[in-house]
């Protein structure tokens, strides 16, 4: 029932800015009776435990002194299928993009916006994954986590995840819930988005006019692979920053010197403004201090061109956020969770 522990393992490989520092332990866990099983051994040992699904969204600034819990539980399954509606779960550490095209295979559309986001089941409502128009919350049907205070289970309903913009209660209380298992309510019948970025022209250039569910995750797979650095060739964690949220006052004021802003309104007096184009306009877009760097392409990409340490990185962040600070007086946020 207990999975062996390894002592000082390399996290090089999993974590997708490919960064070398060690965890003091490290042990994976493939079953609920694994998972609890880890967690009294380390809570006996007094270790803190650090839960990783992927790695595709942390930034390890030095060696994890604590024992590393690999989610590398397995499972998917159809739980209901009432008409239109479908209920399917998948467990934590099944990896999302493989779980997302099972579901296009099975008929069902719901996840297709959603294709090619790295990591695991388990990790996408920490952060309310998001992409092209679409959050999970969107589609989402319910998840069980087991509360590490008390070791019991809890089921969490739509409201009781609070998910936000990049954003959710188990994100606000780190460490307190680890997941399980996710929900998920997809349909047998498509109820396309298309309205976002390129997804409709490229759909329109490939001669698609009636697209599949299965045709959006494609365009959306393609259009991904151009603008995305691929982890396996270049490290990185995707968006490195959220686009901030300001005042509307504030967002005319800076209009006023940089008239092409981007800013999407957001209601009541608020503005949400796309923190690419607020670093490209600082001129960061292509910089580069030894290993640590900013995409050539993608502003808001933050990139390891191969020996950057976390620290590196974490300095090059904070340098980019205060510059943003100083030019645009607008707070930027890091996406990726530090450690
Ligand atoms: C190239 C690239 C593109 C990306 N594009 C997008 C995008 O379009 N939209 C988007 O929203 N994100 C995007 N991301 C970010 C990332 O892929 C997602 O946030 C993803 O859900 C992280 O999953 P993971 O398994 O890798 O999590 P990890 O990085 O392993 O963990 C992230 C956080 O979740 C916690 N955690 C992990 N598993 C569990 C669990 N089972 N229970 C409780 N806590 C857990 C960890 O402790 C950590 O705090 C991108 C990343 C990359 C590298």
């Amino acid at each position: 029932m207990t999975a062996a522990w390894q002592e000082r393992v390399s996290l090089k490989p999993f974590n997708t800015f490919g960064i070398d520092v060690d965890a003091r332990y490290f042990t994976q866990a493939h079953s609920d009776d694994e998972v609890r099983a880890a967690l009294a051994s380390a809570a006996q040992r007094q270790l803190p435990v650090l839960v990783i699904g992927g790695g595709s969204n942390l930034l390890l600034t030095q060696d994890v002194d604590a024992l590393v819990l690999h989610m590398a539980s397995r499972g998917r399954r159809v739980l209901s299928e009432q008409g239109e509606r479908v209920v399917v779960e998948a467990e934590a550490g099944e990896p999302w993009h493989p779980f997302v095209q099972w579901s296009l295979e099975q008929g069902f559309s719901g996840l297709e916006n959603l294709s090619l986001i790295p990591g695991t089941v388990g990790a996408a409502p920490m952060q309310n994954v998001g992409a092209y128009g679409v959050e999970i919350k969107d589609v989402f049907a319910g998840l069980t986590a087991l509360d590490r205070e008390t070791g019991e289970l809890r089921d969490f309903t739509l409201e009781e995840c609070a998910f936000g913009y990049r954003d959710s209660v188990f994100k606000r209380t780190p460490g307190r819930w680890l997941i399980l298992r996710v929900r998920f309510a997809l349909a047998r019948t498509l109820q396309a988005h298309l309205d976002y970025g390129p997804v409709r022209q490229r759909l329109q250039e490939q001669g698609v006019e009636q697209p599949s569910a299965q045709d959006i995750s494609d365009a959306i797979c393609s259009i991904r692979r151009e603008k995305l650095p691929d982890p396996l060739e270049l490290g990185n964690a995707g968006s490195f920053f959220k686009n901030p949220v300001v005042s509307a006052a504030l967002s005319e004021q800076i209009r006023v010197w940089y008239p092409g802003v981007v800013a999407y309104p957001q209601g009541e007096g608020q503005v949400k403004l796309a923190a690419g184009w607020l670093i490209e306009q600082a001129g960061w877009k292509g910089y580069r201090d030894g290993d640590a760097g900013v995409h050539r392409l993608q502003s808001l990409v933050l990139v390891n061109y191969g020996q950057a340490s976390g620290a590196q990185l974490h300095a090059l962040a904070r340098k980019i956020q205060a510059d943003i600070l100083e030019r645009f007086g607008v707070e930027l946020e890091m996406e990726p969770n530090l450690y």
